[in-house]
């Protein structure tokens, strides 16, 4: 049997309040040991998530913006497609682009006073995620999805179905609001990656990882949904599947770490 892991990132391989994975490196050290592909799934941009992934120690492809699009960086040769970027990255695009999502928000605000990313500066939306204005430049480099505030949350209902009218959706993340393409999700991108490495693996096995709304289809898409707890403990409820739910012990990455290590362990 082969093991392949899907991860959200902030508030599940990365904790919520610094961003921090060092409680991890435990698992993500077995993980390397054992040739598992660790797939991160995000909410991120691209810009972000190349940086993370340099980080984390993972070469692997990594799903972008909810699912917006995959990126396989140079030497994944089991996973075919996707036009060639310029540095030998390739992009498979699962989402509309920017501009649509920025024309229709732009739109709605009339209705229901909102603030997206392409309405912050980078200041603006350091402050409200709590990191650099650096990391805030690279959270704003958008390509397929809009993370917005809402004034009122009880628009939040008609702004959803105006979305849905027009071909959009919105689906909630840790801090924020996206307006994504319909259709997009973390479990597309998963399907897509399972699909492409069944091919050249074994009985394959699935394991998703994450703690949010936006992380249920791909938690559910898996064999083996590992949900990271909130720091108040409380945790997403998954419908009752035929598959494996674990919750993890702790929030973050303390929790990823405990969760991964007795997952392979048993295996
Ligand atoms: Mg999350």
């Amino acid at each position: 049997m082969s093991w392949i892991v899907f991860t959200d990132l902030d508030g599940s391989l990365l904790d919520e309040a610094d961003y921090s994975f060092e409680a991890a490196r435990p698992a993500l050290a077995a993980l390397r040991e054992r040739g598992i592909p660790l797939v991160l799934i995000t909410s991120k941009t691209h810009a972000e998530v190349a940086l993370l992934a340099g980080e984390i120690g993972t070469s692997v492809p990594y799903v972008v913006e909810n699912g917006g699009a995959i990126y396989i960086p140079p030497g994944n040769p089991e996973i075919e497609g996707g036009g060639a970027l310029a540095d030998g990255t390739r992009r498979i695009a699962l989402g509309r682009p920017q501009s649509e999502l920025r024309a229709f928000l732009v739109a709605a605000r009339e209705r229901w006073p909102l603030r997206g990313f392409g309405d912050m500066d980078a200041a603006e939306v350091a402050a409200l995620c709590d990191f650099s204005v650096e990391a805030a430049v690279l959270a704003k480099e958008r390509e397929f999805s809009e993370p917005f505030r809402i004034d009122d949350p009880a628009g939040l209902e008609g702004l959803a179905a105006a979305a849905r009218a027009e071909g959009l959706d919105v689906t909630r993340g840790g801090r924020f609001h996206h307006l994504i393409a319909a259709g997009q999700s973390k479990a597309v991108a998963l399907r897509v990656l399972v699909e492409a490495y069944a091919r050249s693996r074994d009985a394959l096995r699935s394991i998703a990882v994450g703690d949010s709304p936006n992380d249920r289809a791909m938690l559910e898409a898996a064999d083996v949904a590992v949900v990271i707890p909130r720091p108040d403990g409380t945790h997403l409820e998954l419908g009752s599947g035929a598959h494996d739910v674990i919750v993890a012990p702790h929030p973050g990455a303390a929790g990823w770490n405990a969760a991964l290590i007795r997952l392979l362990e048993s295996a």
